[in-house]
């Protein structure tokens, strides 16, 4: 992997940066580049990815524009070797540079995003094969009679693959090669990548599609910097809309990047785009492993690979020559990462397009209320498809009021939700019951002496899983099993579930429509990525009539055959008192419903609520998107919440309760006085531990002029160390308040 002297290096003419030394930004959680000696012979320019020794390891690093200074070389040590990929363009090294500092993710952490690991930057093996060379064995035994006996099937054949059909061990094989019967030839496997084609099959765009069609292309046909909101109700042909951006881009010789908040949304997007240019797209997420990794991101490096969908890691990859970000389902909560360095893959997006010069494309059939005030403001372009293709109504969505409408006991559908999957059933259509709530039961508790079971670690209940017979922490994964008694008062079979979960859904169903397809969609029941994929899928075909889900159902799937759409519990989302409670909920239910009625077929929607007054259901049951809008935009305005100020949280964690809270105070008393920004907190988190750490939120509010990341900087340079086990970390722009 790594070439220690390198002679097509030099030829590049590219230049040394300083004599003898270099800054190296490491690929690990330190923030600045340290300087190192070039080996003779090597010669180093800036975005070369080199092996440098750092403490007693070896570590990736990325030769960063910087001047190394005067240091006294012996002190220091030498560059280990570089790396054969091409080096980083100086955008993404400025996009690197940029999101440390606005995320206050150390450098060397962001860095780590791009360089991934040593694998995704080792050579293919050469692999090795063998064919005939015209001569016959002198001495022959049943194992080389057996390998001369399937030679004949093919020309060449690798040598391990010719071993095994032929049951032979590869010294069988060797030894026919010393023989002078086989020959060696050099394979190389590396699969030719098939390039996209901009005008293989283009799809008849409605006019409305067309238009939309058209602006974007003459974005991208700008290549510089903008961004255009894409907003059209869930149907309207979005995805068929940026393919033609795409090809655009295609046509224009740049590369083009499509951001999925989803990896089991990626397949019906794959096939459509094979469909439409002939040849799939590179794909990258975590479902994607070892040697198909390497080749996606040496192939963006090198500009073989032109069109990459991925999760929002898909970012960080070393394109070539990146013309276009499309981020699809941009609302979704999905885009932000919350471990490690914190980011918005989202509004990272839009940067690294304002870094490169090229345009971006944010697709929604529920935009972020952030989105959608940067469109009013004019600072995005906008694009709106306010009707289905093909002429599809959206469904009629009616509340189910549960105070009147109530299930029977120990039941949580209502009559008239259970009528209509009734009904659709008889006409051979498919129903949609969603609930967000993974597991049986969110609690249980024992009837005797009310004990309720509690995660250890956490500040959570155990949340029962039928299936499997355990009880699980949805947030540290500890889990145990059911016990038979209660473990307090030892009362036998005591213990009882309160609510519903998917499972106890299913369970209702199961027991109601014993003759129906019944097909349940969380995560924890659907063995990986390539299962649920096979799922999604079948359901879309018609294998199944009644499919039960958790939010993975509401993003972006096509089920033609859906005709009804169930909501369990409205309220769930609405009753947290999260600043981004009434966004959430008006996105996931649209969402929902918006998987109903896709192929023309009358749809209906039922929501149950026991608030059916409240505002944001009232906006959904009228389809009155803009009631939504105009309200919470309003109610932001006045509070000065995103996007009309900015937030940063501090979550200050340790083993010690007290530790937490009186560092966290210290933490607020550090804060440097400033007139547009504020501090609220402490206040122990709405879920106080996790893992067995207590956990106490501050919130800096500011207006949006203000540059919050810079302060937060400064803030916590002038705070006292966080100490004895003690951590800070730094959240911009939170999209989760627990
Ligand atoms: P959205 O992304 O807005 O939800 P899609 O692009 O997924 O919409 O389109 C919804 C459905 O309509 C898909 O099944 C798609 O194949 C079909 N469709 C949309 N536009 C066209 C078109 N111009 N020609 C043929 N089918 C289309
Ligand atoms: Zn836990």
């Amino acid at each position: 992997m790594i070439r220690r002297i390198n002679a097509d290096q030099r030829e590049r003419g590219a230049k040394q940066m300083s004599s003898g030394t270099v800054c190296v930004q490491c690929a690990v959680a330190v923030d600045a580049a340290y300087t190192y000696l070039v080996p003779d012979g090597l010669s180093l320019s800036a975005g070369d990815i080199v092996v440098v020794p750092l403490g007693p390891r070896k570590v990736l690093g990325c030769v960063w524009n910087e001047d190394p200074g005067e240091v006294s070389a012996s002190k220091l040590r030498a560059v280990e070797g570089l790396v054969d990929v091409p080096p980083l363009r100086k955008n993404l090294m400025d996009f690197v540079d940029w999101v440390s500092r606005y995320t206050l993710s150390e450098r060397g952490m962001v860095l780590k995003m791009v360089l991934r690991s040593s694998d995704v930057l080792a050579a293919e093996k050469p692999v090795t094969g063998v064919s005939w060379a015209g001569l016959v064995p002198e001495r022959m035994t049943p194992g080389r009679e057996r390998v001369m006996e399937k030679l004949g099937e093919q020309a060449v054949w690798p040598k391990s693959a010719l071993a095994d059909v032929a049951g032979v061990s590869a010294a069988v094989v060797d030894g026919l090669v010393s023989a002078g019967v086989l020959e060696k030839v050099d394979l190389n496997l590396r699969p030719v990548i098939e390039q996209p084609d901009a005008d293989h099959a283009i799809n008849d765009l409605s006019e409305a599609q067309r238009a939309a069609a058209d602006k974007l292309a003459e974005t991208v046909r700008d290549q510089s910097f903008a961004v255009t909101l894409l907003d059209g109700v869930t149907g309207s042909g979005k995805t068929e809309v940026y393919f033609e951006a795409i090809a655009e881009t295609l046509k224009a010789g740049k590369q083009a990047l499509v951001l999925l908040p989803e990896i089991a949304l990626t397949q019906d997007l794959l096939q459509r785009f094979a469909r439409r240019f002939g040849a799939a797209p590179g794909e990258w997420h975590s479902g994607v492993s070892g040697r198909a990794r390497a080749r996606v991101w040496q192939g963006v490096a090198r500009g073989e690979v032109q069109v990459v969908c991925g999760a929002r890691s898909a970012l960080f990859l070393p394109f070539a020559d990146l013309g276009m970000i499309v981020v699809d389902e941009e609302h979704d909560p999905a885009f932000k990462q919350e471990d490690r360095a914190t980011y918005h893959a989202r509004d990272m997006a839009v940067k690294r397009g304002h870094i490169g010069g090229f345009p971006v494309i944010l697709s929604s059939a529920t935009p972020s209320v952030e989105s959608r005030a940067n469109a009013d403001a004019g600072r995005y372009g906008r694009i709106s498809l306010p009707e289905r293709f093909g002429g599809a109504a959206m469904p009629d969505i009616d509340l189910l009021d549960m105070r009147q409408d109530a299930p029977e006991s120990g039941r949580f559908l209502a009559p008239r939700l259970v009528e209509a999957i009734s009904k659709a059933c008889e006409a051979g259509q498919q129903s949609l019951v969603f609930l967000n709530r993974r597991g049986y039961a969110p609690l249980t508790l024992c009837r005797r002496c009310g004990f309720r079971f509690e995660c250890p670690n956490c500040t959570a209940w155990l949340v029962e899983h039928r299936f499997r017979n355990k009880l699980l922490c949805h947030h540290c994964g500890f889990e145990k099993p059911v016990p038979p008694a209660c473990p307090s008062c030892e009362a036998p079979d005591s213990l009882v579930a309160c609510g519903p979960g998917v499972e106890r859904i299913a369970e209702e169903l199961v027991d109601r429509f014993p003759d129906q397809r019944i097909a349940v969609l969380s995560s924890d029941l659907v063995p990986g990525v390539k299962a649920m994929r096979t799922l999604l899928a079948e359901i879309a075909r018609g294998h199944a009539d009644i499919v039960i889900g958790t939010q993975l159902v509401a993003k972006g799937h096509n089920f033609p055959l859906m005709s009804v759409v169930g909501v369990v519990d409205a309220d769930v989302a609405l009753q947290n008192a999260d600043p981004r409670a009434a966004e959430r909920t008006f996105q996931i239910l649209s969402q929902v419903v918006g998987r109903a009625g896709r192929a023309g077929n009358a749809a209906h929607a039922y929501i149950q609520t026991y608030v059916p007054e409240n505002p944001v259901l009232q906006a959904i049951a009228a389809g009155d998107r803009e009631a939504f809008y105009e309200r919470e935009l309003d109610v932001r305005r006045k509070a000065g919440m995103p996007p009309f100020g900015r937030l940063a949280a501090l979550i200050v964690s340790a083993r010690e309760r007290d530790l937490a809270n009186q560092y966290a105070r210290a933490l607020k008393h550090a804060a440097p006085g400033a007139d547009h920004v504020d501090v609220l907190g402490p206040a122990e988190a709405p879920i106080a531990m996790i893992r067995g750490r207590y956990r106490v939120r501050l919130l800096a509010h500011s207006t949006r002029a203000f540059d919050l990341s810079d302060w937060v900087r400064q803030w916590l340079s002038r705070a006292p160390k966080p100490t004895g086990g003690l951590r800070v970390q730094v959240d911009i722009d939170p999209v989760s308040f627990l």
